[in-house]
């Protein structure tokens, strides 16, 4: 399986997923970057994920529609009952999975940042929308406090070696964040050094990995002890995010 990250808009990420020859596209906010993507890996585009109904997400459903042999657009059953997502075909409730080229990609629902929020898990890749960033999560827009952590507990306890592959290249904000809560936490630092080296260097910061944000992710530290700090873990994650929000 190939996974190409596809910048869009100012930060945000689509994702190319090529298997066996099908090319599925995650949360495409524009076309032409991924119609670029498409020619340039001399794919045929017949699937498109959402993560979640935000327009940052999906702008660019119609025009990959109208230009390429789209079979499924899939997505939540909250957001299609909602119908806020165009042109959805497919409904996806947790524990679902889908057979995409020979290989079973698995939905886990995780609602806070909107009610509606999946992440799609295949072959060792999480694809986490805005509700897992690197060193980081999305605000807490239509869910609450509880939901959110109960949505980043199920994701951290996925295999070690998963690849994050999440909506936005936040990396670097999201470390200096993650400092003012661990001042301590020398993986922090480090992931922070390598972070500010790679976009100097115009690289994406995508993929994370499960075990470094284990270490680093505030969002996923929440109710270690030195973090917590004698709160409950939904009092100590509403803290985190509230202190982020006015970062
Ligand atoms: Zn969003």
């Amino acid at each position: 399986m190939q996974v190409i990250p596809v910048p869009c808009l100012s930060d945000n990420y689509a994702y190319l997923v090529i298997e066996n020859g099908r090319a599925a596209v995650v949360d495409p906010s524009q076309a032409d970057p991924v119609l670029r993507a498409i020619a340039e890996a001399r794919v045929k585009l017949t699937e498109i994920w959402l993560t979640h109904h935000h327009w940052d997400h999906i702008g660019g459903i119609e025009p990959l529609i109208e230009e390429c042999p789209i079979e499924h657009v899939r997505g939540s059953r909250y957001d299609g009952d909602h119908q806020r997502i165009p042109r959805q075909t497919d409904m996806l409730s947790d524990g679902d999975s889908f057979d995409f080229g020979g290989a079973k990609v698995g939905i886990v629902e995780i609602p806070g940042h909107t009610l509606g929020a999946i992440a799609f898990i295949t072959e060792g890749n999480l694809f986490s929308g805005d509700t897992l960033f690197i060193a980081g999560c999305g605000r807490v827009f239509e869910g609450t406090m509880e939901m959110m952590s109960k949505s980043l507990a199920k994701l951290r306890s996925l295999p070690a070696d998963t690849k994050v592959w999440c909506g936005h290249e936040y990396t670097v904000n999201n470390l200096r964040f993650a400092q003012t809560i661990e001042p301590g936490n020398r993986e922090v630092e480090h992931a922070l050094r390598e972070a500010v080296a790679a976009r100097e260097a115009k690289q994406f910061t995508v993929p994370g990995r499960l075990d470094q944000e284990l270490a680093t992710n505030p969002f996923f530290r929440f109710d270690d002890p030195g973090v917590a700090a004698g709160r409950d873990p939904v009092a100590s994650f509403a803290a985190i995010r509230e202190a982020k929000d006015n970062f």
